[in-house]
């Protein structure tokens, strides 16, 4: 399918707001353009790249009703010779489909996914940023955009991504420890339901407990399956830990839990660091005598947005504080975040293949 656009004059566009900043927060700038894709009568029409800006849709739209939407997270980076490249949005692409798949939406061409978003990438270039820990943060996402009343699926959708110039995560980037509140009053997703798939749905059932976990005293929630068992995700990360003998441990993929190319990227890569790395139920009462007893000596959370983030500390309901290692960052976690960054910067050779230069088309 023929991408068209309908870009901006030179002299509306907005890149210089953002040159000389000497940080960037995450995803609040927009850049100048959007891509737009509409699912229509059985079919993908009309793909192009339009001005940023708003977009009409009726009222009876399902997904502002019924909560049918999908979306993605990939970054991309610029090296040091100027050139833009994009961080497994392949992968971006496929999981855009599983998620679409889980919740009864229109799958999307892979090629045209990437394809767009690198054509996106290469209108609004002078947007990515190169301070150091900032990214062009890439938000593909999708909506059933129908005016049917009936709880069933659309059969009308839009698809659209959309870029953010963007600064680390946390103001404070890699060194920013946090506490995770470990309760069996909350749940993020239950086996059976729509765990693994990055609908709307998700993240508003997640936003009750965030504002709890930080009453208590933590950033987020460490989320167990439904029975309180087993492990599930760090807030919207993937679980990991680190145990005193050199394993990185991350939670075996369910139905409840989101497949994070964060994680299978560390899969392949950790071994190359000289770590045994595994997937295992990870179940929650052991976890935390390991963690008492410094069997486990560091932990965190895997995930694009903020790449890898350590706890320091786990807070429980009654009150009761259990510090990891010594509750400061640990050295491998330190290690594994820099080893994977330096892929994604370029300081690295990408060895793996992870990496797509964004063309001059
Ligand atoms: C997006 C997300 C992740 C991280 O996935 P990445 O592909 O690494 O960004 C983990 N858990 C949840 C619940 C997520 O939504």
């Amino acid at each position: 399918m023929e991408i068209s656009s309908k870009l901006l004059p030179e002299s509306e566009r907005k890149y210089s707001q953002i040159a000389n900043l000497k940080s960037l927060p995450f995803g609040l700038y927009r850049t100048d353009h959007m891509f737009l894709v509409d699912f229509k009568d059985g079919e993908w029409r009309n793909p192009r790249i339009v001005p940023y800006g708003p977009i009409e849709m009726m009222p009876g739209a399902v997904s502002l009703h019924y909560g049918q939407t999908i979306f993605e997270g990939a970054k991309a980076f610029k090296h040091a010779d100027g050139e833009i490249y994009a961080f497994r949005v392949d992968e971006n692409a496929k999981r855009m489909n599983v998620s679409a798949n889980l919740v009864c939406m229109q799958t999307i061409d892979e090629n045209l996914q990437v394809e767009a978003a690198l054509r996106l990438m290469d209108v609004d270039r002078k947007w990515c940023p190169d301070m150091p820990e900032s990214s062009l943060y890439i938000r593909p996402f999708m909506f059933a955009t129908e005016d049917a009343l009936g709880i069933r699926p659309s059969l009308e959708f839009k698809y659209c991504i959309m870029l953010s110039p963007s600064g680390p995560y946390y103001a404070g980037g890699f060194n920013h420890g946090v506490r995770l509140l470990i309760t069996d009053r909350y749940h993020r997703a239950v086996s059976g339901g729509t765990g693994a798939s990055k609908t709307g749905g998700n993240y508003t059932a997640s936003l009750k407990p965030g504002m709890v976990a930080k009453e208590c005293g933590a950033s987020q929630v460490l989320y167990l399956d439904s029975s309180n068992t087993y492990i599930e995700e760090a807030g919207a990360m993937n679980h990991f830990h680190i145990t005193k003998d050199g394993t990185v441990v991350i939670p075996e993929f369910t139905d409840s839990i989101l497949r994070s190319i964060t994680s299978i990227s560390m899969l392949e890569l950790l071994p190359s660091l000289g770590y045994k790395v595994r997937q295992e139920k990870i179940a929650i009462k052991e976890f935390v005598e390991q963690v008492k007893s410094g069997d486990i000596i560091e932990a965190g959370g895997f995930g694009t947005a903020a790449v890898v983030s350590p706890v320091n500390e786990y807070i429980f309901d009654d009150g009761e504080i259990i510090k990891v290692g010594n509750g400061e960052i640990g050295e491998n976690t330190r290690k594994i975040y820099e080893a994977y960054t330096a892929i994604q910067k370029g300081t690295a050779p990408d060895k793996f293949g992870w990496l797509k230069k964004v063309p001059r088309y």
